[in-house]
């Protein structure tokens, strides 16, 4: 039998916190009881930096759940380095790891079912929500309007896949060898050439507390999935631009000739929808450039993605 560990990310979720380690002791539990895991699996809370009491609930919890971990971030990474915080901890400690939102919103019924499908050769199992009826219709229309996009771009992503995943230990080996600081897991583990598969479930409104997403911080982690992945917008802006010459040369050619014959008359609407229009269209084009520029400057840093103050663990580790 195989060593499971869950990975747990976690900013300000007091509220939600105490539920979701008892539901996934119990599930622990019963998968060990079930010989379907290694009796040395565990779950691993990745604080990240929050400022309620998150990590003291965790803590307190340390000496009362038998396979309770905690990982102590010393500041708010966000959610995407968290849990590569936590990937990188367990990698040498456990045979397939699962991460998963400390709301619960993802069903964890679906982890055995992940699990077996892991005994079967799988590296990667994605989850994936068949039904969003408990997501806002904003929100459903968003993420499908994302997904899309990013399909568009050339960008391999699995549909309706958040970050509900099993990978096993190849897939995290394979994941420490990217450096990249601007982090888009679920897209990132589409490029490892591993065996993958799916399970389904339907996703769950939040047990307790708010979402730390608003929609200012969905629309800047859509924005950086698609630019950390993708230089087709570049392209494109490239393409408009093409377009665009060309259709002044016409107007060139059309203003030169109507001058000949003695047509010309004032044009003010079209020379200021022309200025407004190019004057736009060039900036958004600086500006996507600025983008990418501004990626490649915060790669070059090399910054450190996340620091650890404490963890709470294997004693000899
Ligand atoms: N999270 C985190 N760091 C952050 C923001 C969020 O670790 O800076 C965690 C959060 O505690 C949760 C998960 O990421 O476990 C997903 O966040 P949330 O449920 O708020 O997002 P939503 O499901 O609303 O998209
Ligand atoms: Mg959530």
């Amino acid at each position: 039998m195989d060593t499971l560990a869950i990975i747990v990310p976690c900013y300000n979720e007091q509220e939600v916190i105490l539920t979701t380690i008892k539901q996934i002791d119990q599930l622990l539990t019963s998968l060990i009881k079930k010989e379907k895991i290694a009796n040395d699996s565990y779950v691993i809370y990745v604080n990240d930096g929050s400022n309620d009491d998150t990590w003291n609930i965790i803590e307190n919890n340390y000496k009362v759940y038998q396979h309770l971990q905690g990982l102590n971030l010393a500041s708010n990474v966000g959610h995407q380095n968290a849990l590569l915080a936590g990937m990188h901890h367990v990698s040498d400690k456990c045979d397939m790891a699962i991460s998963i939102d400390a709301d619960l919103q993802d069903d964890i019924n679906v982890i055995e079912q992940m699990i077996d499908k892991y005994y079967q050769g799988c590296n990667i199992i994605y989850g994936v929500r068949d039904d969003r009826s408990s997501d806002t219709v904003f929100k459903r229309f968003t993420a499908q309007t994302f997904y899309k996009l990013m399909q568009f771009l050339g960008v391999k992503s699995i549909y309706n896949h958040a970050d509900f995943r099993l990978v096993d230990k190849r897939a995290l080996k394979f994941l420490k060898e990217y450096p990249e600081r601007n982090l888009f897991l679920r897209g990132m583990v589409t490029l490892l050439g591993l065996n993958s598969d799916c399970v389904y479930y339907s996703r769950k409104e939040r047990e307790a507390g708010e979402s730390k997403y608003p929609l200012k911080k969905m629309l800047s982690f859509a924005f950086d999935g698609i630019t950390s992945f993708s230089i087709k917008p570049i392209t494109m802006i490239l393409l408009l631009g093409i377009i665009i010459m060309l259709f002044s040369i016409i107007a060139i050619i059309y203003t030169l000739f109507s001058y000949i014959n003695g047509h010309s008359v004032a044009g003010w609407a079209s020379l200021m929808i022309s200025i407004w229009f190019l004057s736009g269209v060039q900036l958004f084009g600086i500006g996507l450039v600025g983008e990418y520029i501004g990626k490649v400057y915060l790669e070059t840093k090399r910054r450190p993605r996340y620091h650890i103050e404490d963890w709470l663990g294997e004693k000899d580790a």
